[in-house]
């Protein structure tokens, strides 16, 4: 690599300063208003800007362009389109219009829309969002654009992001100007997601069906060593992972993404990525990239990127520590504690906003975090519960404490703390003893939402948040502005709602049995698989407070909550198919033909032994071994059946019934089908032979780099 990092950094994104460079003046401004005002795009604009973009495109290598979308699987999507034009004597030319960097029509039929293209039209659109630039990826000018179907639904995860940092932003004003604020015009939500992952030798990889179809082991008995002696978080980073990890963050800064810090995790072979935080919509397009080029470049230094939440049994799994905050278009962090306090007290009543917010809507923020893949790691003892609390930590929750009960936080004389008169004490930032237990915690100017999995997107946990602490800031906001007087109001609102939501507050350890049961004290609900998460979605309280922010309407609610069931469905089925896959194909003629093998020495050992050869020659562990692996075997043959007949019965299920009952029905009875044909297989495997076991042990798989 001979260029500076500065110099490559961002080399592949029409950003700010490129179209200052390549537009004329006033088709600059006009487009920088319609970015920062939220307008529509002037056609005669749009028509300059993407000449530009062709031409600077083009110079990048590109010889395409594309709509990039997120569509309802989770991963995005783009369809190619070349810029060539045919002329009349027979050659091309490039040609980018536009129309066709405004509005594209890509047919909706083959994305997921639950109850959608039933009631609508086929087609669906996708529409630039200017506020996250275009880049150029493999030779191909790719836009960042909404997708909806033709009557305006939201067929994708960036439209109804974009609605609610929208009424986020609305909503955080009102209150700034109740403090006296008034130049603020703009509050975005701002979201650094740490992504954790796996590496793991390619070779190995392709020997395991389980990982290529599920992206998890179904199978695979614990190593002999694993992740306790903890040598593995922070330890120093392995040459070939290292030169994974460089070219990473060559191609990732390329293309604008700030690649910040690069550690080992807490699992052997496990990672973490964390880029600088960005504007809410503009760092979920930068980590939905960033897995994808993690994938990439980890096949060009023949590992493969497990992004899984779960690939090993007994081995920590993987999150996305989603890091979120409210920034003001004068770079105002509303999450950080002031000087003044006045600052504070603005600062302690959107930290009640957001108490509050969790409290009302726990279901919300779980449902938001909740696949198939997520359930085996939330509440397993390395992950935060399904349970969802705050973590404020000691000095915060004093300050909330004393406000509850009138009292003087301490050290500050004896008069009841006036939040707008008396200076509150500086909260240290990143204190050493951060609860890492808590789903929701505050790390000192920002809110970690440490549930999210490391697969998913997390334009919907940000989607949740942002609509959550909208409304709560609006009643407050409704409230406060009726106020005769401001301070006392104020005053009053905070210490009202911490007593009515501090159950929500939780700094103990969260990974406890004691907090499992303190909580349901508490009255705190405790979702713990997808299934019972999903139906939240069509809580009354939810379809209107997403109705009344314009969010999501109640049909867009409805085929969200149907296409996330199908899902979770979809994806056990191919795990159940897998594992009777492997079991019938593989594994049990593998340990049968072990069990000759064995027949076959204790036969010879017989022989010999009637040869008069030696009475010394034993058969115990031929004997032994023989009728353990047989009744396992036998047992096996049996569960594989079993579950076998229940996917069957779950495929009927699905022509006839409801999707959550198909859903109920993969959750009760064809995961413990699978998790007994494990049990019995993974026996198996530390009694078989390693010569005949046809899958790398966990052994390999985690400590073979
Ligand atoms: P840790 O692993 O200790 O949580 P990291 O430094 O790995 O800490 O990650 C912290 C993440 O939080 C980074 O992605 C960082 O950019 C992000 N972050 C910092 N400030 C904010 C903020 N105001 N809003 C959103 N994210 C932020
Ligand atoms: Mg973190």
């Amino acid at each position: 690599m001979k260029e500076s990092v500065p110099e490559i950094f961002g080399s592949m994104v029409f950003n700010d300063a490129i179209m200052r460079d390549k537009l004329p003046k006033d088709i600059y401004r006009s487009l920088k208003k319609t970015i920062e005002d939220g307008r529509d795009l002037d056609i005669a604009v749009a028509n300059v800007v993407a000449i530009a973009m062709k031409d600077w495109a083009i110079e990048k290598g590109a010889t395409h362009f594309t709509h990039w979308f997120q569509p309802m699987t989770g991963v995005t999507a783009e369809k190619h389109d070349s810029f060539i034009s045919p002329q009349n004597d027979g050659r091309v030319i490039m040609e980018f219009s536009g129309k066709e960097l405004i509005k594209g029509e890509p047919d909706a039929s083959s994305f997921p829309s639950g109850g959608l293209r039933a009631t609508f039209e086929a087609r669906g659109y996708t529409a630039w969002d200017p506020t996250s630039y275009a880049f150029v990826k493999d030779d191909v000018l790719c836009i960042p654009t909404a997708f909806c179907s033709y009557g305006g639904e939201a067929l994708d995860k960036k439209t109804p992001l974009l609605r609610s940092m929208e009424t986020l932003s609305e909503q955080a004003i009102r209150i700034l100007r109740l403090f006296g604020n008034t130049d603020v015009k703009r509050v975005v939500a701002t979201v650094g997601p740490e992504q954790e992952y796996f590496l793991i030798d390619r070779t190995l990889y392709e020997k395991r069906k389980d990982l290529i179809y599920c992206g998890r082991t179904l199978f695979g008995a614990r190593p002999p060593k694993g992740q306790e002696l903890d040598d593995h978080y922070f330890g120093a980073i392995k040459p070939r992972v290292q030169a994974f990890m460089k070219e990473l963050n060559f191609e990732l800064w390329r293309l604008g993404i700030m690649s910040k810090t690069e550690h080992n995790e807490a699992a052997p072979a496990q990672h973490e990525m964390a880029p600088i935080f960005d504007t809410a919509n503009i760092a979920i397009d930068h980590n939905q990239i960033t897995m994808e080029v993690m994938k990439k470049v980890a096949k060009r230094h023949k590992f493969i990127c497990l992004l899984h939440e779960k690939p090993f049994d007994g081995v920590n799994g993987s999150g996305k520590h989603n890091n979120w905050s409210m920034i003001t278009d004068k770079g105002v962090n509303l999450l950080e504690p002031g000087k003044s306090p006045h600052e504070n007290a603005q600062f302690l009543l959107f930290v009640t906003a957001i108490i509050k917010a969790v409290d009302e809507y726990q279901d919300l923020l779980r449902l938001s975090i909740a696949s198939a893949g997520n359930d085996h790691r939330l509440g397993a003892a390395e992950a935060p519960p399904a349970i969802m609390s705050i973590f404020l930590g000691d000095d915060l929750d004093a300050i909330l404490k004393s406000i509850e009960s009138g009292m003087s936080y301490s050290g500050h004389g004896t008069s009841k703390m006036d939040i707008g008169v008396h200076v509150l004490p500086k909260l240290p930032k990143d204190t050493t003893d951060r609860n890492r237990t808590s789903p929701f915690a505050f790390t000192g100017n920002k809110f970690e939402f440490r549930s999210c999995g490391s697969s998913m997107s997390v334009s919907g946990p940000n989607t949740v948040l942002n609509t959550i602490v909208a409304e709560e800031l609006m009643q407050f906001a409704d409230e406060l502005e009726e106020a005769e007087d401001f301070t006392d109001a104020l005053y009053e609102l905070i210490k009202r709602t911490v007593k009515e939501h501090k159950r929500i507050i939780f700094n103990g350890d969260g990974y406890s049995k004691e907090w499992e049961q303190e909580a349901a004290r508490r009255g705190l609900l405790n979702l713990p698989t997808t299934v019972d998460a999903l139906p939240r979605y069509l809580e009354p309280k939810n379809i209107s407070l997403f109705k009344k922010h314009r969010i999501f309407t109640e049909i867009e609610l409805r085929s969200r909550y149907e296409i996330e069931l199908d899902a979770y469905s979809k994806l056990i089925n191919i795990e159940g198919m897998t594992a009777v896959d492997m079991a019938k194909k593989e594994i049990l003629p593998a340990v049968n033909k072990y069990i000759l093998q064995l027949l076959e020495s204790a036969e010879r050992k017989e022989r010999l032994i009637s040869a008069g050869f030696s009475d010394r020659i034993g058969e115990t562990m031929e004997k032994e071994l023989i009728s353990m692996l047989s009744e396992l075997e036998d047992t096996a043959y049996l569960k594989v059946n079993e579950l076998e007949e229940l996917l069957s019965e779950a495929s009927e299920l699905e022509k006839s019934s409801d999707k959550l009952v198909t859903a109920a029905f993969y959750k009760d009875r064809v995961i413990p089908a699978m998790k007994e044909l494990r049990g019995c297989i993974d026996r198996m495997e530390c009694n078989t032979s390693r010569e005949y076991w046809p899958l790398p042990s966990y052994g390999e798989l985690l400590f073979s780099v």
